[in-house]
């Protein structure tokens, strides 16, 4: 590890810099929630497509007196009256109904008195509970960017311009290979010295959360042939390999070796970050698959799989990598590091003043727990000295909603 690490922001530069979006693909509307659109949307034709009632009412030539109509159709949602209107008549018509010709009014059914097929209504002005044809889009109009991350609100926008199909980022495929002689798969019994691997299902999880595909999560001992074998199957799969644990120098630890045997160059060793100083990053012969070097802790593996690998991933997928990067004050002072710039995790909340980050408690880089309900992570500083309550600093917002592929 160089003696002088690099920060955050230059490990992030360095990662950006070896990120390329992979080659776009169609996928149906019905599985487009959470990819990132690649192409842009222009609607064909107008929204609402056709002059319609926003009221159940009757629609009416506008006129400056009440007055007594015949009702002489009617205008439901999907059937429309074939018929039109003059001074004199009315079409009975719901909410959503074409309006016919020569209407431009519509009289809300509360405000009329309806006898026989006659029914009075009040005075009513030209374009009263009228939607217009191309209100919400005109034909033509690109509604949608290359680079939008498709939630339910895009989704539907899609589905109202009729598409079945988009053509969206690929969700970068993931290869997981968590190392340590020391792990156990949860759900088998304990030996002496065993913990349970919990990093599997945290990067999972995360790469899920990223919007990418997991192609496979392997565990490889800490033994040099066998960390070799995990890492070429796993560089055969993936866009992104994760590896946790065995990054660093000891005896035990194979994964640099290893990588550096199948080809993967490094571009960058150890950050001055708390936690997640030995972090690793590389890319495969010709700058693919990416490849991380995770810290076996759990809290630095996620830590660094976030401010490190889901950049990388968005990327991938065509979308914004700085989209959690917020502003947020500190609610509870906090001692700097005189060499590492730190990942303080947080409850987030919000406050009449903005977004606001609590630590959760010890900040151990093995206590899971401090992980619990964190909401963000505060980027403190290196520097000297306590930073206050109260002061603004960066926050990276762990994002709860996006959906695997
Ligand atoms: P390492 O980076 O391999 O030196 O591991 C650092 C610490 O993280 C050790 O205490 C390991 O037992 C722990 N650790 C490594 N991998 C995992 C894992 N997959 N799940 C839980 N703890 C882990
Ligand atoms: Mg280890």
């Amino acid at each position: 590890m160089p003696a002088e690490l690099i920060g955050i922001d230059e490990a992030r530069a360095a990662v950006l810099a070896a990120a390329r979006p992979l080659a776009p693909e169609p996928v149906a509307l019905g599985a487009a929630l959470g990819r990132v659109l690649a192409e842009e949307v222009a609607s064909d034709g107008d929204l609402p497509p056709f002059d319609s009632s926003a009221m159940d009412g009757f629609a009416v030539v506008a006129a400056t007196e009440p007055a007594e109509l015949d009702v002489v159709a009617e205008s439901r949602a999907g059937a429309p009256a074939g018929h039109s209107v003059v001074p004199g008549e009315a079409v009975r018509i719901s909410t959503g109904g074409v309006m016919p010709p020569g209407a431009d009014a519509v009289v809300p059914v509360e405000r009329v008195t309806v006898a026989d097929s006659r029914v009075s209504v009040p005075a009513v002005a030209a374009g009263a509970n009228v939607r217009r044809a191309g209100e919400d889009v005109r034909a033509g109009d690109v509604v949608l960017r290359p680079g939008t991350d498709l939630g339910p609100a895009e989704v539907a926008m899609l589905a109202s311009l009729g598409r079945v199909e988009v053509l969206c980022g690929a969700a970068p495929r993931v290869a997981i290979v968590v190392t340590g002689d020391e792990l156990a798969e949860p759900g088998t019994a304990l030996g002496p010295g065993r913990i349970y691997d919990s990093n599997g299902a945290a990067l999972t999880a995360l790469a899920a959360r990223a919007g990418a595909a997991v192609a496979s999560c392997v565990r490889a001992p800490d033994d040099r042939d066998a960390t070799r074998a995990a890492l070429a199957d796993a560089l055969t799969r993936a866009d992104v390999v994760c590896v946790s644990g065995g990054v660093s120098v000891g005896p035990h630890d194979h994964v640099k070796p290893a990588l550096a045997e199948l080809g993967v160059e490094e571009r960058f060793w150890g950050v001055a970050l708390k936690p997640g100083k030995p972090t690793w990053f590389g890319a495969g012969p010709g700058g693919a698959p990416l490849v991380f070097g995770l810290p076996g802790n759990p809290v630095s593996a996620m830590v660094t799989f976030h401010l490190f690998a889901r950049p990388a991933l968005r990327v991938l997928a065509g979308g914004d990598p700085s989209d959690t990067r917020v502003r947020a004050r500190l609610d509870a002072p906090v001692e700097r590091s005189p060499r590492r710039e730190q990942a303080v995790r947080c409850r987030l909340h919000v406050r009449d003043d903005g977004w606001h980050v609590d630590p959760t408690g010890p900040q151990g880089s093995h206590r899971l727990s401090s992980m619990l309900g964190t909401g963000a992570l505060a980027l403190i500083e290196r520097g000297e000295g306590e930073l206050a309550a109260g002061e603004l600093v960066h926050a990276e917002l762990l994002p709860r909603g996006t959906v695997s592929a």
